[in-house]
């Protein structure tokens, strides 16, 4: 066995920014107060700090415990899953380090246009809201079309009107929601702001003098928030 084979992963790199060489331990007493006796192991490059329980006599059962992390948009996937995680396991902290590192890559992608990760192709067969040679994006669960917020107040997050709700189709020229009213589509052009929290996306929709929005909450088994907010984004080039 190699050494670095026989170093844990986060003695290697920073499981939370990738840096590679940038983590060391530190007596972890007097940063978290008494009642462990964990040391604290530190990123130089993002400021992390977490406990580590280096597993003992088996060293493939370290565990980690983020205290406290860089909440830069960077860094907004794995701020969430690693930092209020509590202990986790050396698998877990691994998956999400590793889902983290092509999520933030992905929005890196996506900002520079480059959507081809998403494997666009025409809907098969297209259904009766989109044109035959339409192409598709992104298809969400549980989106919600709403009554807008006048522009400019951050308030936009807060409760509002919900019009419909369905499943949401992006393209590379409209939104569709197919609701359970009726389908609503608008144009890529039509689309005034992008927005996402750890919670949601939004997106603002300007259809005449009245604001309306589409939303998208935070679901595990779906595209985060910044990633749907950083496609659509690139699509509508808002
Ligand atoms: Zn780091």
């Amino acid at each position: 066995m190699s050494d670095s084979a026989a170093t844990p992963p986060p003695l290697q790199g920073c499981l939370f920014c990738h840096t590679e060489q940038s983590t060391f331990l530190v007596e972890g007493r007097r940063l978290f107060g008494m009642g462990n006796n964990y040391p604290v192991l530190r990123c130089s490059h993002c400021g992390s700090a977490a406990l580590f329980d280096d597993g003992g006599d088996e060293p493939d059962r370290w565990r980690i415990r983020y205290r406290r992390v860089n909440r830069a948009d960077a860094y907004y996937y794995v701020a969430d899953r690693l930092g209020k995680a509590g202990w986790l396991s050396a698998r877990d902290a691994l998956r999400i380090s590793q889902d983290g590192f092509v999520q933030r890559k992905r929005v890196q992608q996506a900002h520079l246009g480059d959507l081809d990760w998403l494997q666009p192709a025409p809907m098969n067969p297209p259904p009766p809201f989109v044109e035959t040679d339409e192409v598709l994006f992104l298809a969400l669960r549980a989106v919600s079309y709403q009554e807008g917020s006048l522009p400019g107040l951050w308030s936009r997050f807060g409760p509002r009107t919900v019009l419909d709700s369905g499943k949401f189709y992006v393209t590379d020229r409209s939104l569709h929601l197919m609701g359970q009213r009726k389908t609503w589509s608008h144009s890529l052009a039509e689309v005034q702001r992008v927005a996402f929290n750890h919670r949601m996306w939004l997106v603002d929709i300007a259809a005449g003098s009245q604001i309306y929005q589409y939303q998208g909450a935070n679901l595990t088994d779906q595209y985060d928030p910044q990633l749907v907010a950083a496609v659509i984004r690139s699509l509508a080039g808002a």
